[in-house]
């Protein structure tokens, strides 16, 4: 069966970085750039720097070593030698880019970072709905404070999922896709858990068994794995670090897509959380 891309139009409610995406680029910059140090900084842009001063959020990078790169949910956290991090965001749109040389600032171009061996590390966002700042410890843990467990760590387990929706008669989706209940989850990767987990996206989080909350962590474990080993999804114009797109767009078994790779049964497409959502209802309970 061919895969058919949906077009933007139909993705625009529908696609943005998500954890795999967002761990792909933090992966490669773990062994671009980590030891190396910033020597220039520019922000461009105020957009995505929720009211930090361009200089400042330059100045707090210049001269700086990258000591670590880490990941919570979607965020990127460049760890500095001052114990500052440089907080990343992707929103909607956002593409971070390694490139060879400086090119005259683009459209979209929001910073600007250069590296000592001359490479330029660029953040581009046409929509503008991510997010740039320098944040010290205490900010960086009040903004991640909220979100709830890694995926794909130890905290994320039946059992907890079982206490934080007991009795929740909202639908299994809109929590998957809350930042609060699991961080990194969204729209087409919520979509592709529930169906390989045989369960429906509108079905009330309390009503599900402990059995079947055990399925849905492992099936989000398995599906998220495989997508960061596929470098995540692109449609449209997202890439990776090296402008290159992803591959699990090719493996996708649900989400846009026209009949069900289990059953052969049609694939609907419904609101579910206000986002479009693919299900197959016969296999999806
Ligand atoms: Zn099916």
């Amino acid at each position: 069966m061919v895969y058919m891309a949906p077009s933007i139009h139909q993705l625009q409610d529908a696609w943005m970085p998500e954890l795999p995406e967002v761990e792909t680029l933090r992966a490669d910059l773990d062994r671009e750039i980590l030891g190396h140090s910033f020597m220039q900084a520019e922000v461009i842009q105020s957009r995505m720097t929720r009211g930090q001063g361009l200089e400042e959020i330059a100045h707090r990078i210049r001269g700086q070593v990258v000591r670590a790169i880490g990941r919570r949910g979607k965020f990127l956290l460049v760890h500095l030698s001052s114990e500052d991090t440089l907080l990343l965001h992707r929103g909607m749109s956002g593409n971070i880019l390694l490139e060879l040389r400086r090119d005259p600032v683009k459209e979209h171009q929001h910073m600007s970072l250069e590296l000592d061996d001359g490479r330029f590390l660029t953040v581009y966002d046409p929509r503008g709905f991510g997010e740039i700042r320098v944040l010290d410890p205490a900010a960086v843990a009040e903004r991640l404070a909220l979100m709830g467990p890694e995926p794909l760590g130890p905290a994320f387990s039946a059992e907890y999922l079982a206490r934080r929706w007991a009795s929740r008669t909202a639908p299994l989706k809109t929590l998957l896709l809350n930042q609060s209940m699991v961080a990194g989850l969204g729209n087409i990767y919520a979509d592709e858990c529930l169906w390989a987990a045989e369960l429906s996206p509108s079905r009330p989080a309390g009503a599900v068994s402990l059995a079947e909350l055990a399925t849905l962590r492992h099936r989000i474990q398995e599906v998220l794995s495989e997508a960061i080993e596929c470098r995540g999804t692109t449609f449209s114009d997202a890439m990776d670090l090296y402008g290159r797109p992803g591959t699990y767009q090719h493996h996708l078994q649900v989400f846009h897509r026209a009949a069900c790779p289990r059953c052969r049964g049609q694939i609907q497409q419904i609101r579910v959380a206000n986002r479009g959502t693919s299900l197959c209802p016969a296999c999806q309970r």
